[in-house]
């Protein structure tokens, strides 16, 4: 009886905690297009730096991001996703420590993965990266029905996404492929694209196109308030594939340095300030062998291991997450749902939300 009446006690505890813990009001979700999970967790990875086509040069590798410690390493390469996400938030899928997060749908490749994330369902039918618009309702369409209408929207560098989040059906923003137009001026909802031309950064030449969309982004995430927003890079992706893998390092580096940025103005508006939860993940990985699948994925060995990181109120401060467990990609849109306070319950399949990031109320 004692045993009950102290476990009674202590769920009221608990709940009294939970009401007064601060509370998600905004998400922004951003994927890193076959981001690997080796070096989000190990920096840049030795077997392929050391093969010097892969590598113009090795010199500027090791002195940028190398240390023989894999977690100095790491924070080198990513100083934001390590010193602010891994010591406020949670990061998982470090394989090494069996924390494994993987894909659900078989694919291995974007469109698949993209529609996972977002419906929370690896439906097989979702095949291609040229599928027409994804029959499946997703997070924009749920919270659509919760009232956000007109308080969302994406900006990614791939052009899929209008089909992917299927804007035809939910009316979404989704702005893609902001290129510059040298000619003179280039706008999008008034926003002046072309001014930011000469502002990729100029010891790092990388990550040229995902600049424009994190630019274009962020000014529209301060001008239009939106409460979930989603940010799709895909440079990672493309470096990768033409095995130039200090660009791949160094896209990462950038991408990495944008979602500090980022995270510093949300802090500083009163909308988002400490009301606000940032999920960053990927569409899929890639191979584990050095000599070639490394560069790719789909029908590669390793591709479906990927990684999930969070932090945002509510969301205890865990860092990279290094117990036995096994996550998978569909409980994204839950979690999301979960975060601002929603059952997701759509019309088809959809995984579980991740209790350690959403608490059940
Ligand atoms: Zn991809």
């Amino acid at each position: 009886m004692k045993l009950s009446t102290s476990f009674f006690i202590m769920l009221a505890c608990l709940s009294s905690v939970a009401q007064k813990a601060p509370k998600t009001e905004n998400v922004i979700l951003v994927t890193l297009d076959g981001y690997r999970w080796q070096e989000l967790f190990g920096g840049p990875q030795k077997k392929i730096y050391k093969t010097k086509k892969y590598t113009k040069d090795l010199k500027a590798i090791k002195g940028q991001y190398y240390d023989t410690d894999p977690v100095k390493s790491r924070a080198k390469l990513m100083p934001f996703m390590w010193g602010t996400i891994g010591g406020q938030g949670q990061v998982y899928g470090n394989k090494k420590l069996h924390n494994k997060v993987t894909l659900t749908n078989g694919y291995k490749f974007s469109y698949p993965g993209y529609n996972e994330i977002l419906t929370g369902w690896g439906d097989r039918r979702v095949n291609s990266n040229d599928y027409p618009d994804d029959p499946n309702t997703n997070i924009f369409d749920f919270l659509k029905a919760k009232g956000f209408d007109g308080k969302m929207f994406c900006a990614a560098t791939w052009d899929a996404f209008p089909r992917i989040i299927n804007t035809k059906r939910n009316g979404v923003p989704v702005f893609v492929e902001m290129k510059a137009d040298s000619s003179g001026g280039f706008h999008r909802n008034g926003i002046d694209i072309d001014k930011w031309q000469t502002t990729i950064p100029p010891h790092n030449p990388y990550a040229k196109t995902d600049t424009f969309t994190y630019k274009f982004a962020k000014e529209y995430i301060h001008r239009y308030h939106p409460r979930f927003a989603f940010i799709g890079f895909d440079e990672t992706d493309d470096f990768a594939h033409g095995g130039e893998y200090d660009a791949y390092l160094g896209t990462a580096h950038t991408l990495d340095s944008y979602l500090q940025d980022l995270w510093d103005y949300l802090q500083s508006d009163p909308q988002y300030k400490g009301k606000t939860t940032l999920i960053v993940t990927c569409d899929h990985g890639r191979g584990d062998i050095p000599k070639l699948e490394w560069r790719h994925h789909g029908r590669v060995m390793g591709a479906e291991y990927i990684w999930i990181a969070a932090m945002g109120p509510g969301i205890d401060a865990l860092g990279e997450i290094r117990t036995r467990e096994h996550l998978h990609q569909n409980q994204i849109a839950a979690t999301i749902a979960a975060l601002l306070g929603y059952d997701y319950k759509p019309d088809h399949y959809a995984g579980e939300p991740i209790r350690s990031l959403a608490p059940q109320k």
